[in-house]
């Protein structure tokens, strides 16, 4: 079975996954971009410093490299150049693609699209190919996009496919409709570039659990299973296959947004889940929510640890 731990303290925690070829330590985040944070999505109670570009970057940069992470998937990248400029010092390259047309665009003073991004450890991987894909809705290209690498283990020669989206914003019946199109031409190009290796698949989705894109990952035939609902009977829900309680948590003028947006899924025929790193409690958050003076982000950062399985554990 699954042996479920939280990830440990950070110090103690670079060794142990960053060094052996058989695990990978996957980081998840929307870092909320910089032009749509600071002039878009009016977080009502938020100081208007904890959106300074100087001020978060030192946080966003910090967090992404605290835990050592083998992957990195991020959203809303729109200082691309600055963290792959600041990652490479740190053993990372990375790749980014853009949205067609992201709303940055038209925000004044923006630094370009913001987009998805995937950064990998040089020292342990290399990248076999990368493909990207502007998900279709009806075979009709949304603005919406999906970037994927191949990615091999240098020590092992063991190939494992990465992929990170980030679907559709905003709430209503449509709109699930509409990610829940999304989500399968997501899964199409995941089928079709992915094959049989090793998958995570990884985002924000912008959709609780409840919504239909959620059943279509996990019954997509594709033995995808969500990380952290696998990880629940260690953590939040005792004994129970659940999402953590919320993965954003801010205060807008309609009032507050709390919840489960964000997910990790894998091949569960083919990976196993170490560990999750828990989320901040609502204490850690404050009264204010996020982003905050402390995090740098609407959303929070999701850390997985993988077992990637040998071909022996795999009969078992
Ligand atoms: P989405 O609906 O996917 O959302 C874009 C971004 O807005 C996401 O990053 C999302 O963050 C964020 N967001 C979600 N909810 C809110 C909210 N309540 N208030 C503010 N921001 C929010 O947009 P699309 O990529 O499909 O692009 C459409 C958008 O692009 C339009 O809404 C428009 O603003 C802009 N646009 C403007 C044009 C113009 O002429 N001015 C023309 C074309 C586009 P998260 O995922 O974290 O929730
Ligand atoms: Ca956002």
């Amino acid at each position: 079975g699954i042996k479920l731990r939280k990830l440990h303290a950070v110090t103690e925690v670079c060794s142990d996954y960053t060094t052996s070829p058989h695990s990978l330590r996957l980081f998840q985040w929307n870092i909320l971009s910089q032009a749509l944070g600071k002039e878009n999505d009016n977080f009502a109670r938020c100081p208007e410093e904890a959106l300074d570009w100087n001020h978060r970057k030192y946080l966003i940069v910090e967090e992404i490299i605290e835990y050592c992470p083998d992957v990195i998937c991020l959203q809303e990248v729109d200082h691309f150049h600055f963290l792959k400029h600041v990652l490479e010092t740190q053993g990372y390259t990375g790749m980014f693609f853009p949205k067609p047309d992201s709303p940055c665009f038209y925000i004044d003073g923006n630094n370009g699209p913001d987009g998805c991004a995937i950064f990998f450890r040089t020292d342990k991987f290399e990248l076999l190919r990368a493909e990207t894909r502007i998900l279709e809705i009806w075979r009709i290209q949304s603005n919406q996009v999906a970037l994927l690498m191949i990615l091999k283990v240098k020590q092992t020669g063991q190939e494992i496919c990465v992929v990170t989206t980030h679907l559709k914003a905003r709430r209503s019946a449509l709109l699930a409709t509409l990610r829940n199109e999304q989500g399968k031409d997501l899964l199409e190009f995941v089928r079709q570039n992915c094959g049989d290796r090793p998958t995570i698949l990884s985002g924000d989705f912008n959709a609780e659990p409840a919504e239909p894109i959620y059943g279509t990952v996990l019954g997509s035939g594709q033995h995808l299973a969500s990380a952290y609902a696998e990880c629940a009977g260690n953590g939040w829900i005792p004994s129970d296959k659940r999402e953590p309680p919320y993965t954003t948590w801010k205060i807008r003028d309609e009032g507050e947004v709390c919840h489960t947006i964000d997910y990790i899924f894998y091949s569960k025929n083919k990976l196993d889940v170490d560990g999750v790193l828990e989320l901040p409690t609502e204490k850690d958050i404050g009264p204010d929510r996020v982003p905050s003076l402390r995090y740098p982000s609407d959303h929070f950062s999701l850390i997985c640890d993988f077992r990637i399985r040998t071909h022996s554990s795999q009969a078992d």
